[in-house]
């Protein structure tokens, strides 16, 4: 069971003791308090977990100070909507709103090569505006003798440039925990430049020992990827380990399923269920066309297949999208085949505004002509 206090009712309020009071006054019933950031306000939610099946809601729905009593229908009850009780959850980081209104479009390399590749991403970013990358600097390979990424040794040049292009939030892997201090320290001696989005790679969503880090961390938020061989719930109730370890601040990511029913694609494509995440969770959804579609295909009409697959999870109301580009797709050192080019930066973003308009659109619409038909 979920008790949202009134807004007004903070973590360390009266009518919050008062709830845990009764809530513990049960046998075997424990609590949890939680602050979290919902997508217009800051909520204080006090979590029943143990025996709560025959609580009656009743008796937290009257109590001072309570909005309401919600029944946890699933397992992943922290990122759980719950059958629509409980509203969206939003984070501000760096200056960037993520959000189920919000959509931004992290564009960068797979893997960070070289400080002249990093610099004219960067560079080709800041011309159009753009302040969200993605930048691997830990890559898990499927090989031991594949490029494993430069590690801590690229994460000073990168934090630097990211300042210098004013980028305000850098999309990157990790693969153990101990690299979340390795970023910590890099970014401290540089001064703060940016911001990083911690990535949970598909590899390691069930990962428990690391999900449990980056849940009990509170310096960055953290952009889970669904596992590409595994069911839908099971990566829900993965992503809650971040979420019970306290940090609510999760990007949820599809990147496509790992299947030879995909073929030609690297993976199946599973952008279909960007609004299913956004019913079953309350965290924003991300996709990842370029490690669905894994390869440049041409379609007939010259679109590329990745713009096709980014315009379906776009048009479903993804929130963020996660896209290769590189300056020289040859010569990179992961991913290179999936790569878009830095000339083609330009118009991946103005087809991804276009159908996010459209999407808004569509929603506009539905609200206009399906009012009273459900
Ligand atoms: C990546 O984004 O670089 C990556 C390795 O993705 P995934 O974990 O989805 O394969
Ligand atoms: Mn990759």
């Amino acid at each position: 069971m979920i008790i949202v206090m009134r807004p007004e009712c903070g973590p360390d309020s009266p009518e919050v003791a008062e709830v845990v009071r009764v809530a513990r006054s049960f046998p075997d019933v424990q609590t949890e308090v939680r602050q979290i950031q919902g997508a217009t306000r800051s909520l204080t939610e006090v979590y029943l977990i143990g025996s709560t099946g025959q609580l009656p809601l009743d008796r937290f729905a009257d109590t001072q100070g309570v909005e309401r009593a919600i029944r946890v229908r699933e397992k992943y009850r922290a990122i759980g909507r719950h059958e629509g009780q409980v509203e969206a959850l939003g984070f501000e980081y760096n200056g960037l709103r993520f959000g189920d209104d919000s959509f931004h479009v992290f564009a960068g390399l797979c893997a960070v090569d070289t400080r002249e590749n990093v610099e004219q991403m960067f560079r080709a970013l800041k011309q159009l505006g753009l302040q969200t990358t993605r930048a691997g600097a830990y890559k898990p390979r499927t090989s031991p003798y594949d490029f494993q990424g430069h590690g801590r040794a690229c994460l000073p040049y990168v934090f630097e440039l990211a300042g210098k292009y004013d980028i305000k939030c850098v999309a990157m892997e990790i693969t153990h925990e101990t690299q979340l201090d390795e970023i910590r320290e890099a970014l401290q001696r540089a001064g703060q430049p940016t911001g990083v989005l911690i990535q949970i790679g598909t590899r390691n969503a069930q990962n428990f020992e690391l999900l449990k880090h980056v849940g009990q961390q509170q310096d960055f938020p953290v952009l889970f990827k669904r596992g590409m061989g595994i069911t839908l719930a099971e990566s829900l109730n993965a992503c809650e380990y971040i979420a019970s370890g306290g940090n609510h601040r999760i990007v949820f990511c599809l990147r496509g399923m790992k299947t030879n029913l995909g073929d030609p694609h690297r993976n199946l494509v599973d952008f279909a269920h960007v609004p299913v995440v956004k019913r079953l969770t309350r965290l924003p959804v991300c996709i990842d066309p370029s490690h669905s579609v894994g390869q440049r295909l041409v379609a007939l009409d010259g679109l590329l297949d990745m713009h096709h697959a980014a315009a379906q999870g776009i048009v479903a109301g993804a929130n963020m999208v996660l896209v290769d580009f590189h300056p020289t797709p040859k010569e990179a050192l992961c991913d290179g085949p999936q790569a878009l080019l830095l000339q083609e930066l330009e118009h991946f973003v103005a087809d991804a505004q276009l159908v996010r308009k459209t999407y808004l659109d569509r929603v506009a619409l539905g609200r206009r002509l399906l009012k009273g038909s459900a």
